[in-house]
């Protein structure tokens, strides 16, 4: 099936959401990502053990749109878990919007990530029995039991702002690959996080589809004060990006703006 709008030419702008996310007071300063030292080790004490990031220090700013690149095997997939929280790190200290997460226990955690993060993977991990509108308003659901008419609303204002107000009633079954995954960021987005990470969000689509669904992430960006961090293996799309943090063998080797291509 092919695109029906591209999404550079949505039919509603993002900043027509009812309510444009607005992160202030949990800050410490603009700081969104604050992380110092972070080691992570898995299989501890084991034959096994391996140590895959050696003490990572790494700063992300509210509003910055980054990209994690860096060879198979570097460990961006872990830093994005913890980044994420689904992972502690083994030693170190992560700030996340002013919250130490060391002291947290589980739930503040599960609690902290809801509120704050909104996740988009390389495959869109959608429901397929329910409605394009209602994997959208799914985070609600799942935070609230219920769907309020208001809330209900504002997935269906995230489904035209990413171009799909044709295809709000379509099964994921009904959609094209890249339009589950404009299904996929309207989700993201629906809890309003300060913070998106993206993990390969265009690693499963075919060249025409990456560039549209990574020119509607940047139009985000620039609609909605939302930070953005993306792995990608594409040095194209990192290009497309403000700023490029490479992970090699568990360490930063690089951070900066992205090289000229
Ligand atoms: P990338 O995303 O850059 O490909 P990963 O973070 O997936 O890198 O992996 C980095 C290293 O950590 C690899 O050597 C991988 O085998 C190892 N690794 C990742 N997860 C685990 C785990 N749960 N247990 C043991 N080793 C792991």
């Amino acid at each position: 099936m092919s695109e029906s709008t591209p999404p550079d030419h949505a039919d509603r702008a993002v900043h027509a959401l009812p309510s444009a996310p607005v992160h202030t007071g949990h800050t410490s300063g603009r700081e969104l990502v604050q992380l110092s030292g972070l080691r992570k080790v898995y299989n501890a004490g084991q034959p096994n053990e391996i140590e895959v990031l050696h003490g990572l220090d790494l700063r992300i700013r509210q509003g910055e749109f980054a990209a994690l690149i860096g060879p198979s095997g570097s460990g961006k997939s872990t830093l994005l878990n913890v980044l994420g929280l689904l992972e502690r790190g083994t030693a170190g200290e992560y700030v996340l919007a002013g919250q130490a997460i060391s002291t947290l226990d589980d739930q503040a955690l599960t609690r902290l990530r809801r509120d704050t993060l909104g996740f988009v993977f390389q495959f869109h991990h959608l429901l397929p029995a329910f409605t394009a509108e209602e994997n959208v308003a799914m985070p609600v659901r799942v935070r609230d039991g219920v769907v309020s008419p208001r809330l209900r609303e504002r997935a269906r204002e995230l489904l035209s702002a990413v171009g799909l107000s044709n295809a709000m009633d379509r099964k994921p079954s009904q959609l094209s690959g890249g339009m589950q995954q404009r299904v996929a960021i309207a989700r993201a987005l629906m809890l309003e996080p300060a913070l998106v990470l993206a993990d390969e969000p265009t690693g499963n689509l075919d060249t025409a589809s990456s560039s549209e669904v990574f020119a509607l992430l940047r139009r985000i960006h620039r609609e909605v004060s939302t930070t953005f961090l993306v792995v990608t293996h594409d040095p194209r799309l990192a290009a497309r990006c403000d700023r490029v943090i490479e992970l090699v063998d568990g360490r930063i080797s690089a951070d900066g703006v992205p090289a000229a291509s």
